[in-house]
């Protein structure tokens, strides 16, 4: 553990408390000697961190530690890769923290009207990124389905959803009063445009209705698979149903055109995919369905006869406010730079997973080769073997895997897990599959001698 970190914490929080002095004196006079004590201070912390002292801090406050993960480790959680703020991000976070610090400019009473920062602009960028008319940013992909569910069913609506879809995407049909109906994924645990016509088929034979919303993942979280939305597109065009392309494991690190795609809705999540900070996502449409799901808002007051007709209900006027839309924006550049990379990204994947592979037992259980970052792995017939008689279990590996200053795999389990390698330098994926190579030989667990090569 390099001591810096902890450091270089200890340096940012004393330049916040040198900020604070400002922030509560009267304009312009700033007490001097205070100013002075707070710029000592940071300069004694920056000459240890020259040093290479170590620091006892451990928490901001009362129990809430650092976190420091990034800093110290090559994180392979599986779903917290893509949503690693960028350096812009981290910056707006700090000069955009106060509450309702977007507010400063608002002219318009609507959020994605404002121009100063160029929020405005920011959506209209943001609707061309993801390839579709209208965007509006919400608190997290799970919003946007709510948004679109909320707006369109009514109860006893047919929703079809992929039977590896996530929770969210339930309970957002739920919410609305809709009934779920699954698409198989089959042995390939892959969905087809194919299986999604034969279940709209089965649909109308047995209930008489036609499903009135498709809700369908690009990538699921489960194995990382590739489902074919365009396949799915054009089917949900040939019956008439709107398609809403979950692009929570996509938006931000795959290129994504939602009409090539043929969806009527494209959602994202900030803190999934895009480099943002939690809860964020986005909610884009075509012009056909815009005036459905962003209309506006038509009640008034029976007293005051307030009217709020500025307002979308569906957003409850606004949604991402502060530092949440912030680290959208300041991350943006980069978003759209990254995933012009994503062919790299996958390449690296597929080293990744070949090398793992060359321990006696290993296997993926997500479709090979790989077309994602997240991948599903099964170790029953290797690590789980050792832990079988190792008397840390299956927290063996994750010792190991620490020791070598790797986190983020689900701790203790060595039977069937995820890791996510999405945004990992060649020099780190190299690394991360050597430390695995180590640990298999440290074991005794045969390691096939052919190395994948690189690329
Ligand atoms: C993570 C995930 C979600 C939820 O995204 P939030 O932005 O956290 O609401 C929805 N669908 C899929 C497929 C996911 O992987």
């Amino acid at each position: 553990m390099d001591p810096r970190v902890r450091k270089l914490y200890e340096a940012l929080f004393a330049l916040e408390d040198l900020r604070e002095i400002f922030r509560t004196a009267v304009p312009g006079c700033a007490d001097e000697d205070e100013i002075a004590a707070g710029v000592a201070r940071v300069e004694a912390i920056l000459n240890d961190l020259k040093e290479q002292r170590s620091s006892s801090l451990r928490y901001i406050t009362d129990r809430i530690e650092l976190r420091t993960r990034e800093e110290e480790y090559i994180n392979i959680n599986p779903i917290q890769p893509g949503g690693r703020l960028t350096p812009e991000a981290r910056k707006a976070l700090i000069a955009y923290g106060d509450g309702y610090s977007i507010c400063d400019w608002c002219r318009d009473l609507r959020l994605d009207k404002i121009r100063r920062p160029p929020v405005d602009e920011f959506h209209a960028e943001l609707a061309e990124f993801v390839g579709m008319d209208e965007v509006r940013v919400v608190p997290g992909a799970r919003r946007g389905f709510q948004a679109v569910t909320s707006s369109i069913l009514e109860k006893g609506d047919i929703v079809l959803l992929s039977e590896l879809g996530h929770y969210t995407e339930y309970l957002a049909v739920e919410l609305a009063g809709g009934v779920v109906r699954e698409v198989p994924a089959g042995e390939a645990h892959i969905i087809t445009g194919d299986a999604v016509a034969e279940t709209i088929e089965e649909v109308q034979a047995t209930t008489g209705k036609k499903p009135k919303l498709l809700i369908i993942e690009h990538f699921d979280y489960s194995y990382g698979n590739e489902h074919d939305v365009r396949g799915i597109g054009r089917v949900a065009r040939e019956y008439g149903i709107p398609f809403l392309y979950n692009g929570a494991y996509s938006v931000g690190m795959v290129p994504v055109n939602g009409k090539e795609i043929g969806a009527d809705f494209v959602v994202g999540s900030g803190h999934k995919g895009m480099a943002a900070v939690a809860p964020s996502g986005l909610l884009a449409t075509t012009d056909e369905w815009a005036p459905c799901v962003f209309r506006s808002s038509h009640i008034s007051g029976n007293i005051s006869a307030r009217q709020f007709e500025t307002k979308e209900p569906e957003m409850l006027g606004c949604t991402l406010m502060g530092a949440t839309l912030l680290s959208m924006m300041a991350s943006f550049p980069r978003i759209k730079e990254r995933v012009k990379h994503w062919d790299e990204e996958v390449k690296k994947s597929n080293y990744f997973i070949r090398e793992f592979l060359r321990i006696e037992g290993n296997a993926v259980a997500s479709e090979y080769p790989r077309k994602h970052t997240l991948s599903r792995v099964d170790t029953r017939n290797s690590f789980d073997k050792v832990a079988r008689t190792h008397k840390r279990r299956g927290f063996f590996l994750s010792d190991e895997l620490k020791r070598r200053g790797i986190i983020g795999e689900f701790a203790g389990s060595t039977r069937v897990w995820k890791l996510n390698t999405y945004g990992l330098s060649w020099e780190r994926i190299r690394y991360l599959a050597d430390a695995f190579l180590d640990i298999a030989e440290k074991y005794n667990l045969r390691v096939d001698p052919c190395s994948a090569g690189a690329g």
